[in-house]
């Protein structure tokens, strides 16, 4: 029998706040392997089941990770990844269509690779996916490639706003080829993991195994390429495993928030590329579109909601799906807790932080452009690799505003800055925290921004 420590409640709560923080690649990709394993007072001991999650979540996450302790637990030293096994996969090796990763053998631990079930989302099937005039043709296109007959276009490109649908579109066409009798070798992942495998690769001297494995998939999807924006090697890379793919005529599904010419920062060639198969994209929700969304979500979490509350929501929040969710989940959450209907009063109340920010709209774009204008630098050195202190503050300074003024996480507003890495909002948000006590300047600027910024 074991006994839950104080810190393991903590962690309890951390770790349902990682997705928000890191954002989703981040978390379904590693940060949901870790578990809690020892306290031992000063130093934390978490765990995750191979060396080769260890290694990522310490060079990139574990900052991060550190400071959310810290919030909760001022006297947090350190934290510790350990690598603790789990044996109870072995049934899993027979699927070959779901272990793609067994072909790097034993040389190096990278048996966490993609195109296993497991890093897809069981909520994203089609089943659970609401079809309507912003998103017909997406989810179409992605219907129509989940049947795999033959490989009529080959790239799908999705692209839209965030929030919009197309990693669920992504999990489903994944889910969909996993269940049919047929198994096909498919792979999905983000751009980002493209790279971290990429480079693990590299380091490992296992680029023979990376393309072995890269160029026999019969379907490929990589999620969020904008990422690779700016990352010149990585795009290398791709460019020639999406050659390898097309040459065979394989299956290949990407997606991004902007269209293959819009793409800045990716190489010509390969945007030109990105467009030869089918380009769609996914617009804005309409107000049909979220009442229905609305509806099937609330049936499905089982809460009776009343048509003037849904049709008040579908009204107010227009930002993206996932923020309906959570309005969803926050009425749901206060009405187990504190019992009573759920009115319009009663949401009103539990949404008012939710709805002033969609009220106010605030994107990360006006915050830029406010900042800029403020300190007289220009937008485009906001997401510029300058590191001049007189460019270099007014970005963080803008970077710690989002994060006071949208409810994006550090690791969506450093791609907002140029395609940053999360750990360095974080460090730009400490950074002024600090120079709001020891620099009355800054702290002035600060104000005066905030005052603009809530107008
Ligand atoms: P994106 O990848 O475009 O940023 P996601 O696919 O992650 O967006 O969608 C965000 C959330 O909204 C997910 O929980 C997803 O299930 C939900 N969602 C988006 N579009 C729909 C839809 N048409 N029907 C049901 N759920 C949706
Ligand atoms: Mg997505």
């Amino acid at each position: 029998m074991k006994t839950t420590t104080n810190k393991e409640q903590l962690w309890i709560d951390i770790s349902s706040r990682l997705q928000d923080v890191f954002g989703d690649h981040a978390y379904r990709g590693w940060l949901r392997f870790l578990e809690f394993e020892q306290d031992t007072g000063a130093k934390i001991i978490l765990s995750v089941p191979t060396a080769f999650i260890r290694d990522l979540i310490k060079s990139k996450y574990l900052d991060g990770i550190k400071s959310l302790w810290q919030d909760v637990c001022k006297d947090i030293q350190a934290i510790d990844i350990i690598v603790k096994e789990k044996d109870q996969n072995q049934d899993k090796e027979e699927d070959q269509t779901t272990q793609p990763a067994s072909k790097f053998g034993s040389k190096v631990s990278l048996e966490t690779l993609p195109g296993n079930t497991d890093g897809l989302d069981p909520r994203f099937t089609f089943d659970n996916f609401v079809v309507g005039k912003p998103n017909e043709l997406a989810y179409a296109a992605a219907l129509r490639v989940a049947e795999y007959e033959k490989v009529n276009f080959s790239p799908l490109f999705l692209y839209g706003g965030v929030g919009l649908g197309k990693t669920h579109l992504m999990h489903a066409i994944a889910w969909q080829l996993h269940n049919m009798p047929k198994k096909r070798r498919v792979i999905y992942l983000s751009a980002e993991q493209f790279m971290d495998y990429y480079i693990r690769s590299l380091r490992h001297k296992t680029m023979i195994d990376f393309r072995d494995m890269f160029r026999n998939v019969d379907v490929l999807m990589v999620d969020d390429i904008q990422f690779m924006s700016g990352k010149d090697s990585t795009q290398e890379e791709f460019f020639h495993t999406f050659n390898a793919l097309i040459d065979q005529k394989k299956q290949i599904i990407l997606s991004a928030d902007k269209s293959p010419s819009d793409l800045t920062g990716i190489q010509e060639r390969m945007r030109s590329r990105f467009g030869w198969g089918l380009v769609v994209d996914i617009h804005p929700t309409t107000y049909e579109l979220r009442l229905g969304i609305l509806q099937a979500k609330a049936e499905r979490i089982d809460i009776d909601i009343p048509n003037d509350v849904i049709e008040f929501l579908a009204h107010k929040i227009t930002s993206n799906v996932r923020e309906l969710e959570g309005a969803l989940n926050k009425i749901r959450a206060r009405a187990m807790l504190i019992g009573g209907p759920i009115t319009l009063e009663a949401t009103r109340e539990a949404l008012k932080d939710l709805l002033r920010a969609n009220e106010r709209l605030l994107t990360v774009d006006e915050i830029q452009r406010q900042v800029a204008e403020h300190f007289n630098t220009r937008i485009s050195d906001m997401k510029s690799s300058k590191r001049l202190r007189s460019v270099a503050r007014p970005r963080q300074v803008a970077m710690y505003m989002c994060k006071n003024f949208t409810s994006k996480s550090w690791a969506a507003i450093g791609e907002e800055f140029g395609g940053r890495d999360h750990s360095t909002v974080m460090h730009a948000c400490k950074k002024i925290e600090e120079l709001k006590i020891s620099d009355p300047d800054l702290n002035e600027d600060i104000h005066i921004l905030e005052r603009i910024l809530s107008a």
